[in-house]
């Protein structure tokens, strides 16, 4: 490709809504153009590499023996009422109609489509087991599209599922795709973090998440060196009892007029926020709950929603809670409560002796409150966000934080879409059965992002190999001097004679430019045929490397294509960055 008739429009400034290094380079090197809030075009340059993400993808897929198909983004709203989740899945599907006003969803995901698909044609656990996966647009109208394309609205996604007679026969599928997952950030060259993840709304009762590590990530991973590690949605702890000093005293109520938060408290009382019970009033299916909390801790709400077995559990409103209880939401406490409020309480509560909680009055909170004295408590659980610092469950070794992006996903879905939506087999004892489930998401427009965010420095975008949109470019310094553009010419002739992805500068600017493009691209080597051409000699400059390299080309290109196999094989977009933060 000469770079003349490229459509590569990079920017000097990135716009100035783009949120994060990742998509500024991305928008000024001219992968991408914004079109709408989280809708993206992919330029030239953005689908190069999106095709070859998409094709380490799916070689790995491939290689477990998962079949590609392509199913359609438009899907009726039948389908969805069947699982529930035409209503369930909440406002960030996208709806909309037909001339016969039916009604159809742009596909968030695709549980119902591949599950009725099978159900007609699924008869016996002979079939069994395979997977299918997909590698299409997704729509989910997010809430706050940002960071470019690692949250858009559209956004390219793999997504596979596997069908079995057996929990056996998905275990071993579900291993299948984990190490494939982990080859694809291999083979990128990422560092990357899997954890054990919470299954969310889409269900299961075992889920992975692979995440890239980056600063800026939008996922907060727990981690042990023994090996443990999850998403804070997930990550547990070991529980350490910590008794308050002292005997406790006798209940009593005092006022505390305009003091409702657990700092408010804690500071009118002259108490630590650790000798405060929080407590919330929470809905669910079976109606309104409370759940208690050391003050000094937070509660994690997709703990909360895994342990109730409840995907609708939300915090009550303000005006629901007076209501209930007729307080006001900052004085509402587990003493005296009205005996059908089941009391849920985090083990950070064992141990208080004087504690202080609201007392169920307006303007007023108890003090010396000793649970199991004063309130009964009728389930114990681990509902607390864990914090770096906090006990590794398996090790009790301080647990360390990370921060990352995640770019896949894999769940045992089990028999939930199967049963919902009559996905029966004869298994192999004659009886009628569910077929169980897998699937296993990756967002390969994501991985773009992610790629960028951890592999770039001052001047701009560092591609790994496996990913780059070109290899190598060919920076002819004036285009106008005859033998330079002879000898350009010929070495990007050449290189393509040896499958490289090669791009030849050979526009009319300054060489500075053309430098900066390159570096901005990204571009792994950069060969610069220049003035000391009239000696023989031509240069290669690695991305990661601070100096170029001499060659003389007086006998051909064989010390040329020494020197890039060299400069190949030492090419490492790690190493940039381990000297940046030294
Ligand atoms: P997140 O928690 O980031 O919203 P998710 O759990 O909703 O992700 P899945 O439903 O598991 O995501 O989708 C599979 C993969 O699709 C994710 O791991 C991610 O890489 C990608 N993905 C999900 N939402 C988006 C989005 N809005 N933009 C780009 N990629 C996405
Ligand atoms: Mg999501």
């Amino acid at each position: 490709m000469r770079f003349s008739q490229l459509y590569a429009p990079t920017l000097k400034e990135a716009p100035s809504d783009a949120d994060l290094v990742s998509i500024k380079l991305l928008i000024r090197g001219g992968f991408l153009r914004k079109v709408a809030a989280g809708i993206y075009t992919f330029l030239p340059l953005g689908l190069k590499v999106l095709k070859k993400v998409e094709e380490i993808v799916r070689q790995e897929m491939n290689a477990i023996g998962s079949q590609e198909i392509l199913m359609p983004i438009i899907q009726p709203a039948e389908l969805w009422h069947e699982t529930g989740r035409w209503d369930d899945y909440g406002p960030e599907m996208m709806k909309l109609q037909d001339r016969h006003e039916r009604f159809f969803t742009l596909g968030p995901t695709h549980e119902e489509i591949i599950t009725h698909i099978l159900r007609n044609e699924l008869k016996s656990y002979k079939q069994l087991p395979f997977s299918l996966y997909q590698i299409a647009m997704k729509y989910r109208d997010e809430i706050r599209p940002r960071f470019g394309v690692m949250r858009s609205r559209e956004f390219l996604m793999k997504d596979a599922y596997s069908f079995h007679d057996s929990w056996d026969s998905l275990d071993d599928t579900y291993r299948d795709f984990y190490c494939a997952y982990s080859k694809i950030l291999e083979r990128i060259g990422l560092d990357f973090l899997v954890v054990e993840a919470d299954s969310g709304a889409i269900g299961g009762n075992e889920s992975h998440e692979f995440n890239v590590l980056a600063k800026y990530g939008e996922s907060t991973l727990l981690y042990c060196d023994c090996g443990y590690a999850a998403s804070d949605e997930k990550a547990e702890y070991r529980f350490e009892l910590r008794e308050q000093q002292g005997e406790s005293g006798t209940l009593e109520s005092v006022a505390t007029p305009s003091s409702r938060t657990v700092e408010e408290v804690s500071s009118f009382l002259g108490v630590n926020a650790g000798d405060i019970i929080k407590s919330l009033i929470y809905k669910g299916r079976k109606g309104y709950f409370i759940v208690l909390i050391r003050g000094d801790e937070e509660l994690n709400e997709s703990k909360l929603k895994a342990a109730m077995n409840d995907q609708t559990v939300v915090m009550a409103t303000p005006q629901e809670v007076m209501e209930l209880l007729k307080v006001p939401t900052g004085f509402v406490g587990p003493v005296g409560l009205p005996e059908e409020i089941r009391i849920i309480s985090d083990y950070s509560i064992k141990g208080l002796k004087n504690a202080v909680c609201g007392a169920l009055k307006e303007g007023y909170h108890y003090r010396f409150v000793l649970p199991g004295r004063d309130f009964e408590i009728d389930e114990w659980l681990d509902l607390k966000m864990v914090r770096p610092g906090d006990s590794c469950p398996k090790c009790g070794t301080p647990l360390k934080s990370a921060k990352g992006i995640e770019v896949g996903h894999i769940f045992k879905l089990g028999t939930k879409y199967s049963e919902k939506m009559n996905g029966y087999i004869t298994d192999a004892r004659g009886r009628n059965s569910p077929y169980i489930m897998g699937c296993y998401g990756w967002g390969v427009s994501r991985t773009i992002g992610a790629i960028v965010e951890q592999l770039h420095d001052k001047d701009g975008i560092i591609w790994p190999l496996e990913t780059c949109p070109f290899h190598i470019v060919v920076t002819a310094v004036n285009i106008k001097d005859e033998s330079i553009a002879r000898t350009s010419l010929e070495i990007y002739d050449f290189l393509k004679s040896k499958n490289f992805d090669v791009l030849l500068d050979d526009r009319e600017i300054s060489p500075g430019m053309k430098f900066k493009d390159a570096d901005l691209i990204g571009i792994p080597l950069r060969i610069t045929v220049g003035r000391k051409l009239a000696e023989g000699v031509i240069e290669i400059k690695s991305r990661t490397e601070a100096k170029p390299v001499s060659v003389i080309i007086d006998n051909g290109y064989e010390a040329l294509s020494l020197e890039i196999e060299r400069a190949l094989s030492a090419y490492n977009p790690k190493s940039i960055l381990k000297l940046e933060e030294e």
